[in-house]
């Protein structure tokens, strides 16, 4: 079984081709960097990958199901608005297990005690757990992806996607982000597909690269 699959994947949004026949399978427990310029296509492969966007021609396979719908079993961090800026870091990581969940359910799930162990442990593992009562508004850019990334590791999805997740970070911050992301994958097991536009952030973080130009795979492969 692979965990992602994609078959001639194509993209069109009216004129624009947002991705072109694009094909390739990563293994369970992949830590993958998709590297591209701006408007290569990156933030469409994702969201096919989610759900978030259909494909116009091709499919996507996540765990040899056809994905034809948004996915809660896939999560994602965005470049930005990954928290609830009026809430703490811990109620943040916490409203990862909502998507877990039905409405109903939702309402008992947050006051569950193996998921309020759940959000903590995200917090440890992306280093905040002396910042968990911190008002989520009163972080740093940096904090606040990493709780984004704790509210993604809550909901307990085997594969982790990160659309840009540093392109708002200074170069420090994008590099203490990169290694959390990198580090909880590995302690998790996770498959990952993370998007950087930073050669540089790319060949240090990633283990295997896809590369996109203007919606076609440039590059498949793996770092030395
Ligand atoms: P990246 O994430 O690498 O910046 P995107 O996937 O966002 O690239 O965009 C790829 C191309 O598709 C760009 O030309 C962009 O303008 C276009 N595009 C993306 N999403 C949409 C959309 N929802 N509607 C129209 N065009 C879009
Ligand atoms: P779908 O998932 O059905 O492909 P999207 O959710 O990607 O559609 O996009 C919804 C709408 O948002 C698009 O029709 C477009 O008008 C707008 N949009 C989103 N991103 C972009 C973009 N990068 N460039 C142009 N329009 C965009």
């Amino acid at each position: 079984m692979s965990a992602i699959r994609v078959e001639n994947l194509t993209k069109r949004y009216g004129e624009t081709v947002a991705l072109d026949d694009v094909s390739f399978e990563i293994e369970e427990g992949e830590f993958v960097v998709v590297l591209g310029i701006s408007g290569s296509g990156k933030s469409t492969l994702l969201r096919c990958i989610n759900g978030l966007a259909a494909p116009t021609e091709g499919a996507v396979y996540v765990q040899d199901e056809p994905v034809t719908s948004h996915r809660n079993d896939v999560s994602m961090v965005f470049q930005q608005h990954n928290v609830i800026e009026g809430m703490s870091a811990y109620s943040n990581a916490l409203t990862g297990a909502l998507s877990r969940a039905d409405y109903l359910e939702s309402v008992l799930r947050f006051n569950d005690r193996e998921d309020k162990i759940r959000a903590l442990e995200a917090l440890e593992t992306v280093g905040l757990l002396d910042e968990a009562e911190q008002r989520a508004g009163r972080m740093s850019g940096g904090q606040q992806q990493r709780v984004g990334i704790a509210r993604a590791l809550v909901q307990e999805s085997d594969i982790l996607l990160a659309d840009e997740p540093v392109a708002s970070l200074d170069p420090g911050s994008a590099q203490t982000v990169m290694g959390y992301l990198r580090t909880a994958a590995e302690q998790r097991g996770l498959t990952a597909m993370i998007s950087l536009h930073q050669v540089n952030l790319a060949r240090q973080f990633g283990q295997r690269f896809i590369g996109l130009a203007d919606g076609k795979l440039v590059f498949d492969g793996y770092g030395d």
